[in-house]
């Protein structure tokens, strides 16, 4: 039995570990920093650039290890999925049988696909790129495809189908040909406010002995092979009463942090979401063991404009903290809250149009206890704030706006706007100018 004492391990390749990893192999470059993945390659964050106080933009590559290896000497990747924690005697063991005695584990093995239902070969996920290439595969096949969900993801693979737009944000599916047959790639019909009742395969559906819905006609597209007269491998009954049949559904909603090997035998505090909590300090409720991105919770009293999002720019600052956190508390430190968690900013791209998400951008908990003010140009920009008591405290940025800074100070600073009312979005305004 191999067993190597570590002082600092962390597990998952993915943007959280890896700039864990980065964070301490730069802080404590006399020790080695082990870390553990599952996957043959590793994501790193690349082209990093500030936008401002709080929003970062930047690039996740898929790199193999040895490139890391070499930017940082004292980090060695071990390719082995963990199979067992044993938190009492602060050890980990991988599937190839080697035992690792840790000082400091932070554990970043993100999170999979919440599917709709599981088991069903006509129901996939999007998570990595093998699940990403099992997509493309079917998507080359398919006359109809039912995306559920209305989230990231969902819509960047109707906007990609829809052909406004190509190589969003997220580079997911660079190098991929994300196309259905002809008749599929031109028609979108969007159900909205209802749920997916059931899922039922063919047999069953023929049992029913109910005519399946038609995609909505306007759509000049909209072709003879996707009528409801077409048989369906599945078909999708909706909380409206609606019944689609389609080649396959894709299950854009959500996901479920990666736990289950780290549970038995060992007391972490699980959220209602299913992450391992995590307190200010990015420390489960196990000794020693902190947690970072996608599969922890964050379980501490927020900012007022902050929520967690599993997302890659919330991974890669809490994988950076955790290692601050650690190294704090291994030489005895104090360490604040870092600002990164006082405003939730996130930019990324969907049909080719640039998109900022700043504070509560979606009027996130606050009830009717808020006001919308709008701006729009048609083709150009899209610019919505989010009110409560005269402050803002939230924002959808699309387009070019160049309004990401001083929406950002004055969210920030709190300050109260009610004098400005409606000439807080007119274009005619310089508004950098005006709050300067
Ligand atoms: P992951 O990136 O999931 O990495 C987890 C790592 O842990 C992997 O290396 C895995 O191999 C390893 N691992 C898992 N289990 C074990 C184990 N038992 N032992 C050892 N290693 C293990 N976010 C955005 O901000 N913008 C986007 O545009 C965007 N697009 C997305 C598109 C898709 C299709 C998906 C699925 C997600 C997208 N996200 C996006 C979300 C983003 O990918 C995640 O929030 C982010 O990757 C989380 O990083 P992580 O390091 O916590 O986890």
């Amino acid at each position: 039995m191999a067993t190597e004492r570590v002082p600092w391990l962390v597990v998952g390749g993915g943007i959280a570990g890896v700039t864990c990893a980065e964070q301490l192999a730069v802080q404590f470059s006399e020790n080695d920093i082990y870390l553990l993945t599952a996957a043959p390659l590793i994501k790193a964050a690349t082209n990093v650039r500030q936008v401002s106080r709080t929003l970062e933009e930047f690039s996740v590559e898929e790199q193999a290890s040895s490139t890391l290896e070499r930017q940082h000497p004292n980090i060695r990747v071990i390719s082995s999925p963990v199979k067992e924690l044993k938190a009492a005697q602060q050890e980990v063991i991988t599937e190839d049988g080697k035992h690792y005695i840790y000082d400091r584990l932070c554990l970043c093995a993100g999170a999979r696909p919440k599917l709709i239902v599981d088991g069903n070969p006509y129901v996939l996920g999007i998570r990595d790129t093998d699940s990403a290439k099992t997509f493309q595969s079917h998507l080359a096949k398919a006359r109809r495809v039912v995306v559920v969900g209305n989230g990231g993801i969902a819509l960047e693979l109707v906007s990609e189908e829809s052909r406004l737009g190509s190589a969003l944000g997220p580079d997911w599916h660079e190098g991929m040909n994300l196309k259905a047959t002809q008749e599929f790639s031109r028609c979108i019909h969007i159900e909205m406010e209802c749920e997916v009742q059931r899922i039922l395969l063919s047999d069953e559906f023929k049992q029913l002995n109910v005519p399946a819905q038609a995609v909505p006609r306007g759509n000049a597209a909209q072709n003879i092979s996707t009528s409801n007269t077409a048989e369906w491998p599945v078909y999708v009954e909706l909380t409206n009463g609606k019944l689609y049949g389609c080649d396959f559904i894709v299950s854009a909603t959500g996901v479920v942090p990666n736990v289950e090997p780290f549970l038995p035998g060992n007391s972490f505090e699980i959220g209602e979401d299913g992450g391992l909590k995590v307190d200010d300090h990015m420390r489960t409720s196990v000794p020693n063991i902190y947690a970072a991105g996608d599969i922890c919770t964050a379980a501490w009293t927020p900012s007022n404009l902050w929520q967690q999002m599993r997302l890659w720019t919330q991974a890669r600052q809490m994988g950076w903290y955790a290692a601050k956190c650690m190294a704090a508390d291994h030489l005895g430190e104090k360490i604040e809250m870092d600002f990164c968690f006082e405003l939730f900013a996130h930019v990324t791209k969907f049909f080719n149009y640039k998109v900022i998400l700043l504070g509560k951008y979606n009027a996130q908990g606050l009830g009717s206890d808020h006001e919308l003010m709008l701006r729009c140009t048609k083709g150009l920009e899209y610019v919505k704030v989010v009110m409560q008591n005269g402050r803002m405290v939230g924002a959808v940025l699309i387009g070019e706006t160049d309004l990401e800074e001083t929406f950002e100070n004055l969210m920030l600073n709190q300050m109260d706007l009610s004098a400005y009312g409606e000439d807080l979005l007119d274009p005619n305004i310089d508004i950098e100018d005006y709050f300067d």
